[in-house]
């Protein structure tokens, strides 16, 4: 793939804006398939003010485009440069729709097929967290005289591809190469460019609407694709429909692995109850059954709610559910498979006349704790069996935890107390911070339901 004209192109501007910016400088590096190099840059007067901060970021001012040529006066000699050469830019949307958008106002049509060295850095070399020109530079061991300057930074780019082959073999430079500059097929109404950055490792994505309303939440381990799939196929569901029908905006947040994104995405619903993510619990009903001391001897169960109570601390407790509703059929159905009795539970009252059984006794269901018949020691054992399934996972740590999580270089401690998330660090003062930050452990039943399972087996650090 690389053996082809390539043009490398870095232009500096007078802000950021395609539509409203304008050139001041352009640098070409044109590579041909037998290895010939040209180099090609001029100044360009963009017949509009440089600001200060862009005099000073690029060292370009006002004073030194003022006698260099218009785009127009260079118009004609950059097409024939680029003209049937892959445009590769860093970041190159940009450069590409500011050359477009200069070609337009002299209504000449413009077009390239172009590849994006930000992705396909980001492809070749996952193990890196940054892809910006300064890690670039900095990865190719180069010093670069210029930076900022538009020859100056296309020429990191020339280096970077000659330095491809000695790092990849070919299979895998065009078949980096080929996924990158892949258009996904996306419906005409969702913005070209929307998607085009994302990265395809674990993460979570947000998708907005108008006025910035937060439509949707989901995570995966591969951020871009599972976005597509939002995109794609014949299988749209109603609602994915209407997701993409609103989407405005996406935004992602990249984690080292596939417990971060859990963890984040249920902590991000919670905060923006995205539209159509499922409804969300309402916490205060979370309960759970607690089993105590009767007083008749044996032992009853009580209903405990997540409000009045720390289910992190808390032990012998048996759920959890969303509603009291729940937790009472819940308990019933299990007496009644179980042959448990309901008034030593305590949901059955007893009548007033002592030692009368109760309805499921009657019905030959209850063993006859009620009525004497059954050791209450004996009913426990066979309580705790029918409630074996449902037990809670005391917080089985004396302190907050770390666990941390590996991927392709990135590495992350995600912290939690008392099966609550607290945050995510990426280094010893983001950990201090977080414990010191007096986060409050408030106990979620989708943050405890993922730990529990991914915590099994797991290297953990207990944070003292
Ligand atoms: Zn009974």
């Amino acid at each position: 793939m690389l053996d082809q004209p390539i043009a490398c192109v870095d232009v500096e501007t007078t802000g950021t804006s395609p539509q409203y910016d304008r050139i001041t400088e352009i640098g070409v590096v044109e590579m041909d398939p037998d290895g010939s190099v040209r180099e090609w840059s001029t100044l360009v007067n963009p017949e509009a003010r440089i600001p200060p901060f862009i005099e000073q970021l690029t060292g370009i001012s006002n004073a030194m485009v003022e006698a260099a040529p218009t785009f127009s006066q260079v118009a004609e000699e950059l097409q024939q440069r680029l003209a049937g050469r892959l445009f590769v830019a860093h970041n190159v949307r940009f450069d590409y729709a500011f050359i477009k958008n200069e070609f337009k106002r002299l209504e000449t049509a413009f077009r390239a097929d172009t590849l994006c060295t930000v992705r396909l850095s980001r492809r070749l070399y996952p193990q890196f967290y940054k892809h910006n020109l300064d890690s670039l530079i900095q990865r190719l061991g180069i010093q670069v005289e210029d930076r900022h300057r538009a020859l100056a930074d296309a020429r990191v780019l020339a280096k970077f591809l000659k330095q491809l082959p000695h790092e990849h073999d070919a299979t895998a430079i065009n078949d980096a190469i080929r996924h990158v500059m892949a258009k996904p097929s996306l419906p005409t109404h969702i913005p070209e460019g929307l998607i085009d950055d994302i990265p395809d490792g674990p993460g979570v994505y947000l998708f907005y609407g108008d006025n910035d309303m937060p439509l949707y939440i989901g995570k995966s381990t591969g951020l871009r694709s599972r976005v597509l799939s939002h995109f794609s196929g014949d299988h749209r569901s109603t609602k994915e429909l209407r997701i993409s029908q609103q989407l405005k905006r996406v935004e992602w947040r990249e984690t080292a692995g596939e417990l971060g994104a859990l963890l984040l995405e249920a902590k991000l619903i919670k905060q923006l109850q995205p539209i159509h993510n499922q409804r969300l619990r309402r916490e205060n009903d979370l309960c759970a059954w607690q089993m105590l001391p009767a007083p008749q001897g044996g032992h009853m169960v009580t209903l405990k709610y997540a409000a009045d109570i720390d289910f992190g601390r808390a032990d012998n407790l048996y759920g959890m559910f969303t509603s009291q509703r729940k937790a009472v059929q819940t308990l019933r159905d299990l007496a009644d498979a179980h042959r448990l009795c309901l008034i030593q539970l305590g949901i059955e009252k007893p009548s007033r006349a002592k030692a009368t059984p109760c309805f499921a006794h009657q019905l030959k269901k209850c063993h006859g704790v009620c009525v004497g018949k059954e050791d209450p020691l004996r009913h426990d054992l066979r309580l705790a069996e029918a409630l074996a399934r449902l037990k809670l996972n005391a917080w089985p740590y004396a302190s907050p935890i770390g666990i941390p999580e590996k991927h392709d270089g990135r590495e992350e401690m995600h912290i939690v107390d008392r099966w609550s998330y607290l945050g995510t660090a990426r280094d010893e003062s983001e950990i201090v911070e977080i414990l010191a930050g007096g986060a409050v452990a408030i106990f979620d039943l989708d943050t405890y339901k993922i730990l529990v399972k991914h915590i099994k087996g797991r290297k953990v650090l207990p944070l003292a």
